[in-house]
């Protein structure tokens, strides 16, 4: 069964709505990722576990959004960021056209986490202005929440390894693109652990403060790649689409199989 939108024909995708399949928007970035790893990792990443997903829920994957709020990175060459307002609007706008179309279930799965705020707020914003009309539910969800404890539990680094251009990031990277990761390039970058993390319990203020520049050393990087390894970046995949499966089988009622 084909999942992706953007390999099908206007037809099968008419026959997908028909079907009720619900149908996954993948949220990623363009950003620096340290000196190791590809600038399209998030885009890569949330649409690597949205077609894995798909397979398992009989869902469509939409064309990825590949640039996201970056804001963080903006100082690293290769970083392109939309402003906030105009990201939320580009994300509504992409939103509303499969719910015009008739897609009952739209997942918004977000692989960049500073999009993850915006995307619940779209969320909210989709059902206030269309569910006059539509008949619709809408998800916003980081891939790697639902399976959070799990990989905290399976992680090698301490607390604050997990961030960006990460142990996670790097292990997934390692796992399903090996020829992209350059981990030679880390020597003498600097990196190490960070006041939160994506995967460990912690509180859940958020501070925003004055963003890293790479004139002051700073690697874009949060949290600790050296721990990274393609073993368990295919076991960090497998637990977060297995919960992400879980996640919404349980969601109203289950999915029939759709395989
Ligand atoms: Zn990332």
């Amino acid at each position: 069964m084909e999942h992706r939108m953007a390999h099908m024909t206007q037809m099968e995708i008419a026959d997908a709505i028909a079907a009720k399949r619900p149908v996954i928007l993948p949220t990623g970035a363009t950003e620096a990722h340290g000196p190791h790893m590809p600038t399209d990792t998030d885009t890569h990443q949330s649409e690597h576990i949205a077609v894995l997903l798909a397979e398992r829920l009989g869902a469509l994957v939409a064309p990825p959004v590949a640039y996201g709020i970056s804001k963080t990175f903006e100082y690293f060459p290769g970083t392109i960021s939309l402003s906030i307002p105009t990201y939320q609007t580009m994300l509504f706008e992409i939103g509303s056209a499969l719910i015009r179309q008739g897609f009952g279930h739209l997942i918004i799965l977000n692989g960049n986490r500073p999009n993850g705020t915006a995307n619940d707020a779209v969320a909210r914003l989709l059902v206030d202005e269309l569910d006059e009309k539509h008949a619709f539910k809408v998800s916003a969800v980081s891939y790697w929440e639902p399976g959070a404890a799990r990989i905290h539990e399976m992680r090698t680094s301490v607390a604050g390894g997990m961030g960006h251009g990460c142990e996670y990031e790097t292990s997934f990277q390692l796992a399903t693109r090996p020829d992209l990761v350059k981990m030679d390039r880390l020597a003498g970058a600097h990196y190490g652990p960070v006041g939160w993390d994506l995967v460990a319990p912690t509180n859940p203020t958020r501070t925003y403060a004055r963003r890293p520049r790479p004139q002051a050393g700073h690697a874009a990087i949060f949290g600790d790649p050296t721990k990274a390894s393609a073993e368990a970046g295919k076991a960090f995949i497998a637990a977060t689409v297995d919960a992400l499966e879980e996640t919404f089988r349980n969601l109203q009622g289950s999915y029939q199989e759709r395989k």
